[in-house]
């Protein structure tokens, strides 16, 4: 069992990373336990710092909602892992927000007053978290784009904001594992760089995986030494899709039964496919086209990422059969099959690192 916070100041997009999270635990298959946020909570119920006779009254009201959400979410953590029936199950409390944000609106003789005041050891409370992740409020780096209309709890303005959240980053960086995701102002980047983040630092991978999605790759793109000179020509980029995707590798000019290394190939003008010694190639292309279709269907594949300018598998472009370095707008034989058939085509320069 982990415990995570998901903190950050005000207008931070934690609202759209949690729920972010909770999708995607519920496909990546973990178990998770979201504790929502109690100062939050406490402000719509109408206890909040103005209703309070002090910040210290209010903090120490969110402390102890805090503690309470806590205990809850452990114990059906706990009901969670039996249910599982694992010895070490992978079952993760999310809290929006910790104990130690307090600290970002009390000095620290009243943060110190408000701990004591709900049973806290301040040495202590670091370590009841796993992991921090603060979220960079937007305030910060783009105030124009900073709103408290998406909250009716939200109370400061963008200055404040900002400096609540130094504040926030201040009372959490003494945590072994605390981490601040900048402020992108596109929140799906953001809630990427949480996801990594959470991967490589706390060791929970909640990527989509989509292994029921694999992609057709040209297998020269992945090392393969198929190419009409028995060379491969490996591009990185689409290897390291392999992490999130089955690729399924083909080389039509092989599946169609022409050798390797073998004469290379180009597309005439009339269509037809020759080698550059003028045999006609065009029966084993239409095979080797036919046969990755096949394979494309058999696995499911959707997409599919051809080497660029090939006769077989070029996307965009192909040479123009002069055999003199000439390419002109067109696609590959096998491409063109597979863009009939309705799969989405890209070639290895399409494909982000
Ligand atoms: Fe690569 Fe396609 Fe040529 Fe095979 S046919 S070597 S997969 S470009």
């Amino acid at each position: 069992m982990r415990t995570v916070v998901i903190t950050g100041g005000p207008c931070a997009g934690k609202t759209t990373a949690l729920g972010a999270l909770r999708a995607l635990s519920e496909r990546a298959g973990v178990p998770a336990i979201f504790v929502p946020e109690a100062a939050t909570d406490l402000i719509i119920g109408g206890v909040a710092p103005w209703t309070c006779a002090s910040m210290l009254e209010f903090q120490t009201r969110v402390m102890a909602l805090q503690l309470e959400r806590e205990a809850e979410a452990m114990s059906q953590a706990e009901a969670a892992a039996q249910a599982e029936r694992r010895a070490n199950p992978d079952v993760l409390v999310v809290c929006d927000r910790g104990i130690c944000d307090s600290h970002a609106y009390l000095d620290d003789d009243d943060y110190a007053r408000a701990l004591t005041a709900n049973g806290l050891a301040e040495g202590d409370v670091l370590a009841r978290y796993d992991a921090v992740f603060h979220l960079e409020t937007i305030a910060k780096t783009s105030p124009e784009a900073y709103t408290k209309a998406n909250n009716r709890a939200r109370f400061e303005n963008a200055s404040e904001a900002a400096a609540v959240d130094d504040r926030g980053v201040a009372a959490w960086a003494a945590h072994p594992n605390f981490h601040v995701i900048p402020s992108y102002a596109d929140f799906e980047r953001k809630t990427a760089a949480l996801v990594d983040a959470m991967r490589e630092f706390a060791g929970i991978d909640l990527r989509e995986r989509t292994q029921s999605s694999p992609i057709l790759v040209s297998a020269c793109l992945l090392g393969e030494p198929c190419r009409y000179d028995a060379r491969s020509v490996p591009c990185d980029a689409v290897r390291t899709l392999g992490r999130d995707h089955e690729l399924v590798p083909v080389c039509p000019e092989q599946l169609g039964g022409l050798p390797t290394p073998r004469i290379p190939s180009e597309i005439q003008p009339d269509e037809r496919v020759a080698d550059r010694e003028g045999n006609d190639r065009t029966d084993a292309f239409l095979a080797g086209a036919q046969a990755a279709l096949r394979i494309a269907r058999e696995h499911g594949c959707r997409k599919a990422i051809l080497k660029a300018k090939s006769p077989s598998c070029g996307v965009h472009e192909v040479y123009d059969g002069s055999f003199s370095g000439i390419v002109i707008p067109g696609q590959g034989i096998t491409a063109a099959l597979l863009a009939d058939a309705g799969l989405e085509i890209v070639d290895e320069t399409q494909v982000r690192p």
